[in-house]
């Protein structure tokens, strides 16, 4: 533990960093931060509580889903620092063992024949990787996604994902894109010919405002790629690792994807990693030319060894089971908002621990934010969905966290209620 810094040096501090965030990092972050009062610097963060420079805790439902194992979960750093007392960064000549520990872990984890694993840095890579597999794999050039999708910002990516805002300014994006309905089974059956090399979706939309489909969707989104001999690639960057209560979000609906991409989780809330698992028939193309596609710090010992341990800890403290538990009973208790305040809340839906509280204006998701803050909670926006908070909290949160975030909900939710003809 470190000393917090006192006040008013704190203070100093902190008006040094956002000088220095709008002068060297991004002006209009540094804007944001002081319109929205976000000026307390993040210091030293543990489990489920983030402290600032002057020792003020948080408790962090925050994170876009990275922290499901918490900040600094002990096993995984202490799996990080071992592996840094011996070697950081691979050669890449001679073949190391970390790298084959969490490739193995993950054919065991993912369901179905999933089982060749390429190891990236961020989750855009993972799906930047799993389109290009799969045009090496299918011949074929086309892909279809849905609206609302949110798949990362590189070109790949951003030409599947779902909101005009951020692909306008970089058209023309990759060809051969086309866009349905996410839950739409007819719209997604008109859209998938005989040059579709991949449908890629999320099994439940996270940055739209966790988009939940309907229970017969993701499986007859298989049958229809199974007959039009296109890959299904899903994308459980956000929802996978645990998140939604089961391992991945698929496996609510029994549906295995040719290609599974993930990252966020898979770092164990300690180290950057991402990664896509294929079924073997699918990875052919990678493995008759193992340079067909590759990455320098991509299955990094450091990363690798965060992700076996987060993968030990997932299964050992049984989280997953802990997250479904957890989500039950915040989702209950937080959906008594929908009849309390019905001018407010449109709805409040989740699986697991990631939970969308829906308001019926935009102007309800900043002013929630920072009267959260205020009372010491930590949530965040949606990037595709100006009307959600996304609540996420670790599932290593404390029974007693969880209550104390929750009863913080809902009092600013009542202060949002409030002011809401003003908004
Ligand atoms: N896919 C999904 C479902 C995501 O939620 C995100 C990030 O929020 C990404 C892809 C992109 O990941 P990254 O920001 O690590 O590139």
């Amino acid at each position: 533990m470190t000393e917090s810094v006192p006040a008013e040096e704190a203070d100093r501090l902190a008006e040094e960093v956002i000088k220095d965030y709008g002068r060297y990092v991004n002006d209009g972050m540094a804007r944001l931060y002081r319109f929205m009062g976000f000026t307390a610097l993040e210091w030293e963060n543990n489990g489920a509580v983030l402290k600032d420079v002057q020792g003020k805790e948080y408790i962090d439902c925050g994170g876009y889903g990275v922290f499901f194992h918490g900040h600094r979960h002990p096993r995984v750093v202490a799996a990080v620092k071992e592996q840094l007392d011996r070697f950081a960064l691979s050669n890449r000549l001679l073949p190391q063992k970390p790298v084959v520990d969490l490739a193995r872990l993950l054919a065991e984890i993912t369901p179905g024949s999933l089982q060749y694993t390429f190891f990236c840095n961020s989750g855009t890579e993972a799906v930047e990787g799993a389109l290009k597999l799969a045009r090496a794999y299918t011949g074929r050039k086309g892909y279809v996604s849905t609206h609302g999708g949110f798949h990362g910002k590189s070109y790949g990516s951003l030409s599947a994902s779902g909101r005009e805002l951020y692909r306008e300014p970089f058209y023309p994006l990759l060809a051969g894109f086309s866009r349905v309905p996410f839950g739409d089974i007819a719209a997604m059956e008109g859209a998938v010919t005989d040059d579709t090399a991949g449908v890629i979706l999320e099994p439940i939309q996270g940055e739209a405002g966790v988009r939940i489909p309907p229970d017969d969707y993701l499986p007859r989104v298989r049958e229809v790629c199974d007959r039009r001999g296109a890959l299904l690639i899903l994308d459980e960057i956000q929802t996978g690792l645990g998140r939604t209560g089961k391992m991945f979000a698929c496996e609510h609906w029994n549906v295995v994807p040719d290609i599974m991409c993930m990252a966020k989780a898979l770092g164990g809330g300690v180290m950057p990693i991402g990664a896509f698992t294929a079924k073997p028939e699918v990875f052919e193309p990678f493995n008759t030319n193992p340079f067909l596609h590759s990455s320098t710090f991509g299955g990094n010992p450091l990363a690798c060894a965060a992700g076996c341990a987060a993968v030990k800890a997932i299964r050992e403290e049984h989280l997953v089971e802990r997250a479904a538990a957890l989500g039950d009973r915040a989702i209950f208790k937080l959906k008594r908002l929908e009849q309390e305040y019905p001018e407010t809340v449109a709805a409040v839906r989740g699986k697991g621990l990631l939970i969308a509280l829906e308001f019926t204006k935009e102007g309800a998701v900043g002013l929630l934010i920072s009267t959260l803050l205020e009372r010491q909670v930590i949530a965040l926006h949606s990037m595709n969905q100006n009307r959600v908070v996304r609540i996420t909290p670790p599932a290593v949160i404390t029974d007693e966290l969880l209550e104390r975030a929750l009863t913080a909900i809902r009092e600013s939710v009542a202060v949002v209620n409030d002011v809401i003809d003003d908004l």
